[in-house]
Formats: structure tokens, C-alpha cells, sequence
């Protein structure tokens, strides 16, 4: 009697039943049955270079067919390094993996090589990390941004850049971005990166030192031009356009805090990298002497680098080129961390960032509380043949594709039109030669 009922109680709480007896008596809905399990099966590096500029992008093939996913591993400058880390070492790594455990993948990439951190192992991790959430996004049958949280906004507010050899030059850029909607523009005279003085003939090159083809910077010259091309621009623009420039860390510290200074009364809406990331001691002078709006971060190479900055509040944007610290999944601890502190971000997205990276960039702005900015690039023809479903600008809101996962795919055919080159090399030089960091 007492087995019986044992037995009985047992039955009930379904202890002897086969899994398919227990499956049909307890019906679980089909959304909260897990998806089966899908395993990579290859990893491969495209490299390509539509626009003259080394993109890279990482594909990762699963035990589904049909199912893979891409990310952005551009690392312009040593391009040919991230692809030998991708097809030497990430495949070897990932194949016979589960596509869904993506910070466990994340976690193990990262410290698998056991000397971490550093450029080239971290954009093959991001390219790895953005193809994974692509492919849960195809499997969720939804935009990334979805399975980041959703929507904070309606579309990403972006800034346009407008350059040009004189201040009235570059107001009448400023302007044409303004006809086509844009809020916000960045502002550098002459080269990019603010260098601005091609015009004058430097020293080491009647030297014979260094290339002939190495840029030049006049430091001095660059903190005289920068407050007078913001007074003009301001001038003929208006109150109504945010204007933005980013100093490239081409002057000394102290000059950069000056410069800043007389640039207070044009408003800025941010100033890009005033100090170079050996220099970040500095940023809390600058904060001492100045409110204008600081931008820094896109040459750090962890996410603990942004900690202190962010926990002390010595700058109000992240300024993330996402690639460079291993993907979506580290941008978005290091974004989350901005909320808490009422640090905002800006991503980097100039034509070394591919289309593919250009969508992780946007699906974080459109799922994050404390988005700020977005640097905007307009894909030419033969870019878009390459990549399919692009960003595109309307209003100064940059808009994505919505289809699941990143919303990029690759025509690997026109990839393979466009080799990446070595020929990426930048020396910025003062006029005695001595080096500046570009
Ligand atoms: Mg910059």
C-alpha cells in the first residue's frame, strides 16, 4: 500500500515517465522550448577595400544551413595582422562551438592567447563577437537591437564632417550639411585630424629627413586657426548648428587646455581627443579650467581604460571605435557604465569602419538610455555593392536596415574585386622632424 501510493506520487510528479510521455502531459509553449543547438563550423577573414580604405570582416558559418554571421575586424592600419589572427588562430578556436554562448565565447577569446588586449587580437574578437550576435539576432528573428533591449529612439542622430582649406570654406560646407538636415557638424581645417598646414614647407623635408611623403603639422599655426575657423564659422552659420572638431592629440597638453579655453564662447558641442591616451592625467586640469564638452577614448584598447574617466566624470562622451575593444559585447558594458555616470557616447564610424561595424554602432545608439552622437559616413556605389543594406542618412538620423541580426550582409565576389594593401603607414611629423602622434 505504502509503495502503491509511493508509486502514485512519483507517477504524478512525473519521476518515471520517458521524456516523451513527460513532454506531451506537461505541455511547454513553443516559446519557451530552447532553440536547438547550432555549432560553428568554419571562421574565415574577408578582406576588402571599396573605398581604397582596408576593411575586414570576419564570417562565421554554422552546422546550419544557410545560418552564418559577419562582424567588423577593420583594423585599417595592420590589416593583413588581423586577418593571420582570424585564419590562424580563431578558427582553430571556434569550430565545433555553440553560436549562442556569446559572452562565454567572448570571455575565452579574450584570454585564450593569454597575452591579451592590443589592436590586432581585439579586432579579431569583435569580428568574431558581432557575428555571433548577428546570428542570434537571425535566429531571434530579430534586429540586434532588440535583443540589446529595444528601441530608446526613433533613429540615430548623427554628425557630418565638413573640412575645407579656409573658415569660409568650411561654412559653406557647414552649410550644405544644414540644406540636407543635419544638427550637428564637425568642423577641421585642411587635412584630416586638424594637421591644416600642408601649405607651408617644413624643414626636415629640405633636410632629406624622414619620406617625402610624411604630414606635417605646424602647432602653432593649428591653435591659432582652430579658435578663428570657429568665430567664423559661427558667424556665418548661426546659433542653430552644434559644431564639433576633434584635435587628433597633435598638440601638447597645456596648449590643447588653452585652446579649449578660447573656444568656450562658440559653444561647442564636443571636443575630440585634446590628449593622447599616455596623456590622461591631464584631463583633470582641462576639467578645472574649462565646461566645454570632451569626447576621448578612441585609441583605448580595454574597457577598464574608460573606468576612471567615466567614474570621475572628466569626459561626457565615449568616443569607442567598437572593433578596436573586441565587439558589441564589451561596448555595451562600458555604455551601460556611462548611464550610471551621465557619460554619453560617440561612437567612432568614419569609411575604416565598415558597414557592418557601422550597424553594431547603431544598434547600441538605438538601444542605449545615454546615447549622445554618431559619427556619420556616406558609402559610395561601390562600397554598397559590396556590402548589402547599408546605413542610410535622412535628416541628420542615420537609419538601418531592420532585417534580423546586424542587417549587412557581404557579396563576397565584389569583396574580392577590392585587395586590401600594406601602404597604410602615418607619420605626422613636426618641422625640426621630430614625430607627433597622428
Ligand atoms: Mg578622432
Amino acid at each position: 500500500m505504502r509503495l502503491f501510493s509511493a508509486g502514485s506520487a512519483a507517477g504524478i510528479l512525473g519521476l518515471f515517465e520517458s521524456p516523451a510521455a513527460r513532454a506531451e502531459t506537461h505541455l511547454t509553449p513553443s516559446y519557451a522550448v530552447g532553440m536547438p543547438k547550432v555549432t560553428i563550423t568554419n571562421v574565415k577573414a574577408i578582406a576588402t577595400a571599396p573605398e581604397g580604405a582596408n576593411l575586414v570582416i570576419v564570417k562565421v558559418e554554422t552546422s546550419e544551413p544557410g545560418l552564418y554571421g559577419i562582424g567588423c575586424a577593420t583594423f585599417t592600419q595592420r590589416a593583413f595582422a588581423v586577418v593571420t589572427a582570424i585564419e590562424k588562430y580563431l578558427v582553430d578556436f571556434c569550430v565545433g562551438k555553440d553560436v549562442d554562448n556569446i559572452e562565454d565565447m567572448w570571455q575565452s577569446a579574450y584570454v585564450s592567447a593569454y597575452w591579451r588586449n592590443g589592436p590586432v587580437l581585439n579586432n579579431a574578437l569583435s569580428g568574431l563577437d558581432e557575428a555571433l550576435w548577428d546570428i542570434k539576432g537571425k535566429r531571434a528573428n530579430m534586429p540586434v537591437y532588440q535583443l540589446l533591449g529595444g528601441k530608446c529612439r526613433i533613429a540615430v542622430e548623427c554628425y557630418a564632417h565638413a573640412s575645407g582649406p579656409t573658415p569660409e570654406a568650411i561654412s559653406e560646407n557647414v552649410k550644405k550639411f544644414m540644406d540636407q538636415g543635419f544638427r550637428h557638424v564637425r568642423i577641421q581645417q585642411g587635412g584630416y585630424g586638424g594637421v591644416g598646414t600642408m601649405e607651408l614647407k617644413p624643414d626636415f623635408k629640405e633636410a632629406g629627413f624622414g619620406r617625402q611623403s610624411d604630414s606635417f603639422s605646424d602647432q602653432h599655426t593649428y591653435l591659432k586657426r582652430v579658435p578663428k575657423m570657429f568665430e567664423i564659422v559661427r558667424k556665418s552659420c548661426g546659433e542653430d548648428v552644434e559644431l564639433l572638431h576633434d584635435v587628433h592629440e597633435l598638440v601638447e597638453p597645456m596648449d590643447a587646455i588653452n585652446m579649449i579655453k578660447q573656444l568656450e564662447q562658440y559653444h561647442p558641442f564636443l571636443i575630440e581627443d585634446p590628449f593622447s591616451p599616455e596623456n590622461m592625467k591631464w584631463l583633470k586640469t582641462l576639467r578645472a579650467n574649462t565646461t566645454v564638452p570632451i569626447a576621448i577614448g578612441e585609441l583605448f584598447n580595454n574597457i577598464n581604460e574608460f573606468r576612471d574617466p567615466m567614474v570621475d566624470q572628466l569626459i561626457d562622451y565615449i568616443r569607442i571605435h567598437i572593433s578596436q575593444i573586441g565587439g558589441i559585447t564589451p561596448a555595451m558594458k562600458v555604455a551601460r557604465l556611462g548611464e550610471w555616470f551621465n557619460v554619453k557616447t560617440a561612437w567612432h564610424g568614419p569609411g575604416d569602419t565598415s558597414p557592418v561595424g557601422h550597424a553594431a554602432n547603431a544598434h547600441i545608439d538605438l538601444a542605449i538610455k545615454n546615447f549622445g552622437i554618431q559619427e556619420s559616413h556616406f558609402w559610395s556605389a561601390k562600397a554598397q555593392e559590396v556590402f548589402l543594406g547599408c546605413q542610410t542618412y535622412k535628416n541628420g538620423y542615420m537609419y538601418i536596415n531592420e532585417a534580423p541580426g546586424i542587417g549587412v550582409d557581404i557579396n563576397e565576389k565584389e569583396a574580392a574585386k577590392y585587395p586590401i594593401g600594406t601602404k597604410s603607414n602615418w607619420t605626422v611629423r613636426k618641422s625640426d622632424g621630430t614625430i607627433i602622434k597622428p
